[in-house]
């Protein structure tokens, strides 16, 4: 008789009903054009601009992609001779353009939403490790910014092999299958959504069969944007991200956080709800407390702009509000699962399909943080709405149900 591998310790992350997140990344919905990220990039006169990740034309929701918006919003300020600037968000695109005015001697204040710094990035510690339970990878690690500052600060940093995932429970998804999606959906229409293409593709699917294409769809779409594919564009929904060479920190992101954090003038739980733009003046309000500034630079997450949790006066320009309708943010979920001993096979990633069309989860080995086993899981589609009910404990005891199911027969 086999002993169960006994759960050390969990952590479960809420994105989705996060109010200063409302979601894990953006995304272009079927209205929409890489151009709405540029548009919601667009300084609003010479006191305001939009930053973080969702302005970034080519890397949007991604650390690096935030991280170089907001040193592009930084030399906006300093060219614009701005001598106080005030930075809202001490995510990744907050930090990194406080830093760089910092370092030229401008006055920057960040104020923070949250008690910590790090926004999607967010450390935790799970039963005597530190993990990460927002962003996880350096992606396109040889053209990324924060890699090369991750290896300045000698971390040490784990390549995970996306290309080759290890299929748990189902077959694993043929060759060719994912050049053909690819090709599809670049030759859809301009407002065509995702779902209106695997619906064409759906009604004459040879040489695939029709759960070829769905489970090919769950890994390579659902499972990167979490959000319905009837409202996902099917043109400009599949930005670049998740490659080969790909690298997760041992120790997590907050030891670039930290980093860039040191020294910065950051007040913690501090929400902005209001910014006036007046002449030679901004003012930002959080409650009753008001601050004036020369200009202000705006990181919040896409969504909590979108849903109006910062009134504008006088309002975002056209251009920002039609950006912000075309884009939008999926809900990716992740638990951090330690074990006192290994039960699923060596391979150091791993899918696992849900019970019904686009449930899907995939699974990062992340033993090497420490010794101690543990999983990493990722969920996307409606699993979620099943999974994601009651207390965080019962959440990562079904997580963990669904992992030894998959991976016990091997
Ligand atoms: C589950 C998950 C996995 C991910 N995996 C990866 C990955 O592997 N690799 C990768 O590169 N990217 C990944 N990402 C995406 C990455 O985390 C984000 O693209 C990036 O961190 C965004 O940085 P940002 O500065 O634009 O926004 P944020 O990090 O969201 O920072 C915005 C800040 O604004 C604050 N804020 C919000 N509202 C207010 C307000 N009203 N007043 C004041 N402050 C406010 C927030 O609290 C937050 O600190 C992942 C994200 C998630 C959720």
């Amino acid at each position: 008789m086999s002993i169960k591998a006994r759960l050390l310790g969990s952590a479960v992350s809420h994105w989705g009903a996060d109010p200063w997140a409302r979601g894990s990344w953006s995304l272009i919905g079927r209205h929409g054009t890489p151009q709405d990220r540029i548009a919601l990039g667009t300084p609003v006169g010479d006191r305001l601009r939009i930053a973080g990740e969702a302005t970034h034309p080519t890397r949007a929701g991604m650390t690096h992609g935030a991280y170089e918006q907001g040193l592009a919003a930084a030399a906006w300020a300093i060219e614009r001779g701005h001598p106080g600037v005030l930075v809202v968000g001490a995510g990744m695109a907050g930090l990194a353009a406080a830093r760089a005015l910092a370092e030229r001697g401008v006055q920057v204040r960040i104020r923070e939403a949250r008690d910590r710094i790090g926004g999607r990035t967010a450390g935790v510690d799970v039963a005597g490790g530190a993990f990460d339970l927002g962003a996880n990878w350096l992606q396109q690690y040889d053209d990324n910014v924060l890699a090369r500052l991750a290896e300045r600060l000698g971390l040490t940093t784990v390549v995970t092999d996306f290309t080759d995932p290890l299929v748990l429970n189902a077959h694993p998804i043929p060759h060719g299958i994912e050049d053909d999606l690819r090709d599809r959906l670049a030759a859809a229409g301009p407002q065509a959504s995702v779902a209106d293409v695997l619906g064409d593709w759906l009604r004459a699917p040879a040489p695939w069969t029709p759960d070829q294409i769905h489970r090919l769809a769950d890994a390579e779409i659902v499972m990167d944007a979490g959000v319905p594919l009837t409202w996902l564009s099917a043109r400009h929904g599949f930005e670049p991200g998740v490659g080969e060479g790909d690298r997760w920190i041992v120790g997590g992101y907050r030891l670039l956080t930290a980093h860039l954090a040191a020294g910065l003038d950051i007040r913690l739980g501090r929400p902005v709800d209001r910014i006036d733009v007046q002449p030679g003046t901004v003012v930002v309000s959080g409650g009753e407390v008001r601050e004036a500034a020369d200009a202000v630079i705006v990181t919040v997450p896409l969504p909590v702009l979108a849903a109006g949790a910062i009134t504008f006066d006088p309002p975002l320009p056209e251009s920002h509000r039609t950006a912000l309708s075309h884009l939008g943010a999926g809900r990716v979920e992740k638990v951090i699962l330690r074990f006192d001993r290994r039960f699923w096979p060596e391979h150091g990633y791993y899918r696992v399909h849900g019970p019904a069309e686009n449930c899907i989860s995939e699974w990062l080995d992340a033993t090497a943080a420490d010794g101690t086993p543990t999983l990493v899981g990722l969920f996307a589609g409606p699993w979620q709405d099943t999974l994601w009910t009651g207390s965080d404990d019962e959440i990562a005891a079904r997580a963990t149900e669904i992992i030894r199911a998959a991976a016990e027969p091997w």
